[in-house]
């Protein structure tokens, strides 16, 4: 500048400094457009010391600019936390990382307003270059995400809903369709074997009718905690039809699937369903196999099936294993 005033040119495409070379005229100090900005925009110094905060960064935060310009930002006045309530500030300050790769960054985090509630703000920071090229700070913009983060969460919700069973809360059947994709695409990588299961509750039109829907409803839900309780973490567990249910396992063989099919198969045998004065309880007959070279996914299902049905005519109460 010709006045001596370190104006920093910030990378990326809003460079003023480009802009004047380019003969762009600024029709206004850049400043008072900082100013006037809804974002809140800070700069940062090498040292994360903040040299500049504007109006916005004032109403989002609360912090007004003369509590804040001259300290760290590493004091952690806005101590930006993400949303598994990891402090940012330190290693993954976008900030700092900016300032060491020069790379721009945008994020979804909160800040502590200076109230202490936390404010959820889309944030991206920007490295500050002088003439030289030399990365002399950094300026962050922030804005208040709350209507964004709501629709991300309301997306989220709806995308978790449609793999999910809304009465027992287990994973439904188009989750299974992906679940077994992946498991034949391991299967054809690496030989990662599996196996599955598939089983339908013994009698469970008496239920309803010995005691009506809800209680059915109840005895769903209570069954599909028990088989959620039973399996090992990396198995899937999903309701496949009304009182059907399919087992996904990673086991190397049919010993070992028949083994997690007994132990289910008891687990069913000793839930008490309680539902309201009602106590009873519902037996399961359950139909494996393991995943073959050459199965696809009806192959597979269809081949449970079979045992399933093998394990009905043989009494109900049992594992069949085809
Ligand atoms: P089986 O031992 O041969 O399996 O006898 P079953 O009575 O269980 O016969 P089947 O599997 O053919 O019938 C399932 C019954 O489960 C029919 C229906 O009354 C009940 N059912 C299915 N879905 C639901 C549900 O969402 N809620 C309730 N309460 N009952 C359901
Ligand atoms: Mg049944
Ligand atoms: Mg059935």
């Amino acid at each position: 500048m010709a006045d001596g005033r370190v104006v920093p040119s910030v990378v990326g495409p809003f460079s003023v400094e480009e802009a004047v070379e380019q003969g762009t005229e600024m029709p206004v100090d850049p400043a008072a457009v900082l100013a006037a900005l809804n974002d809140g925009v800070y700069l940062v110094d090498r040292d994360r010391r903040i040299t500049y905060w504007n109006l916005a960064a004032s109403e989002i935060s609360g912090f007004p600019a003369c509590e804040v310009v001259g300290s760290r930002c590493a004091d952690g006045i806005l101590n930006h936390v993400d949303a598994s309530g990891r402090q940012l500030c330190g290693e993954h300050c976008p900030l700092q990382l900016t300032m060491q790769d020069g790379r721009s960054r945008t994020v979804q985090v909160f800040l502590h307003h200076k109230s202490g509630r936390l404010r959820p703000v889309q944030v991206t920071s920007v490295a500050l270059v002088d003439d030289d090229g030399r990365i002399v700070g950094a300026a962050e913009t922030f804005r208040d995400d709350s209507a964004h983060r709501a629709d991300r969460e309301r997306a989220a919700h709806l995308e978790r809903l449609s793999l999910q069973d809304p009465l027992t809360g287990l994973a439904n059947r188009r989750y299974l369709e992906t679940c077994l994709a992946t498991r034949f695409g391991r299967l054809a990588a690496d030989g990662s074997r599996f196996g599955v299961l598939m089983l339908d509750l013994d009698h469970f039109k008496r239920v309803n009718d010995s005691h009506g829907h809800e209680t059915g409803d109840e005895a769903l839900r209570t069954l599909a905690r028990t088989l959620e309780l039973g399996v090992r973490p990396g198995d899937s567990v999903v309701r496949f039809g009304g009182e059907e249910f399919v087992v996904v396992t990673p086991v190397d063989d049919a010993d070992r699937l028949v083994a997690v099919a007994e132990r289910l198969r008891e687990l069913v045998r000793g839930t008490s369903v309680r539902a309201g004065e009602v106590k009873l309880t519902v037996t399961v007959s359950i139909g494996v196999t393991m995943a073959r070279p050459g199965d696809d996914a009806t192959t597979l299902l269809e081949r449970a099936d079979s045992g399933l049905l093998s394990a009905k005519r043989a009494g109900r109460d049992r594992v069949v294993l085809v």
